[in-house]
């Protein structure tokens, strides 16, 4: 098993703390829960150098005034720490001999994918996730923020999921990223349309004609959609065309780190799948889904 998405640092944090002594601690919930390999994935956002490239790429959207001036406080917030320094950190924990892997969640940023690549090309990065979060200034995932809430009812439910899917197509073909994180996150809220399929066909063929890997993702049992990413008939979709899976918690802290390994695993074993996929260096290998850990107390 996998943890290929950890962060390490909540959103309601500003300060961003590095420390070898937090992986480690990662590394010792998700070893306990029979995952082997973890990847550090800190949003691009929360880096000074993304500001310095894309920020105010919210400003000639068409959005409200209210989510342009929500979007600005929200990344003013988290644009604080350095990327080198965080690429150093993860570097070290692996020359320590964690089974950490270098990795970072990309949002999609429209007609900016080159510029992005650019930044990230500088980077030893090992592995790279793709993220829809936004489309444009609204941030449809940010359950903490009234603003980004409130349009849920401005909205259609099944526009909402076409722009969504649109968007995680056009990252797809940008060929920047590896693994497209939590496929179907735009179900995050608890809003899904009464006929999906033709989402979760297009964005299983996104996954398989771009050559990404698809998440298997815990975090969605955590929020109000309480529904692993993907749903069950997507994941269907990704193991019928043999779409290379990883699994995740999305952890912000080490209490979720490995969230739910055995009921992912569980999952996986349901649609026959017995290998997930690591990356070294933004190169695939196959990593067993293995078996359930014996538990500590049983071992005697
Ligand atoms: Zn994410
Ligand atoms: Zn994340």
């Amino acid at each position: 098993m996998l943890d290929y998405h950890l962060h390490l640092w909540p959103h309601s944090e500003r300060q961003t703390p590095l420390g070898l002594e937090q992986l480690q601690a990662y590394c010792e919930k998700a070893q306990a829960a029979g995952v082997s390999e973890l990847a550090v994935t800190e949003h691009l956002f929360r880096f000074r150098q993304a500001d310095d490239l894309l920020g105010g790429f919210w400003a000639d959207e068409r959005a409200s005034p209210g989510l342009k001036a929500s979007m600005a406080d929200y990344w003013d917030f988290h644009a604080t720490a350095d990327l080198d320094d965080y690429v150093t950190c993860a570097q070290e924990a692996k020359d320590a001999g964690l089974p950490v892997v270098i990795g970072l969640e990309v949002d999609y940023y429209e007609g900016r994918m080159d510029e992005v690549a650019g930044l990230l090309a500088c980077y030893p990065f090992d592995v790279l996730l793709g993220s829809v979060h936004w489309l444009g200034a609204w941030r449809f995932d940010d359950l903490d923020d009234p603003v980004s809430m409130g349009e849920w009812s401005a909205r259609q439910v099944d526009a909402c999921w076409d722009t969504y899917t649109g968007a995680l197509e056009e990252l797809a073909a940008s060929g920047v990223c590896d693994v497209l994180a939590h496929p179907d996150l735009i179900k995050v809220a608890g809003h899904r349309p009464d006929a999906p399929a033709e989402w979760w066909d297009r964005i299983a063929e996104a996954a398989d004609s771009s050559g990404m890997a698809a998440e298997v993702s815990s975090a969605g049992w955590r929020k109000p959609v309480g529904e692993q990413y993907p749903a069950v008939p997507l994941l269907e979709r990704f193991a019928a065309r043999g779409v290379p899976l990883t699994t995740a918690s999305d952890a912000h802290r080490v209490e979720h780190v490995a969230d739910h390994a055995a009921s992912l695993r569980g999952l996986l074993g349901s649609v026959g799948v017995e290998f997930l996929q690591g990356y070294r260096g933004r190169q695939p290998h196959a990593v067993a889904v293995g078996d359930q850990p014996v538990a500590l107390d049983a071992a005697g």
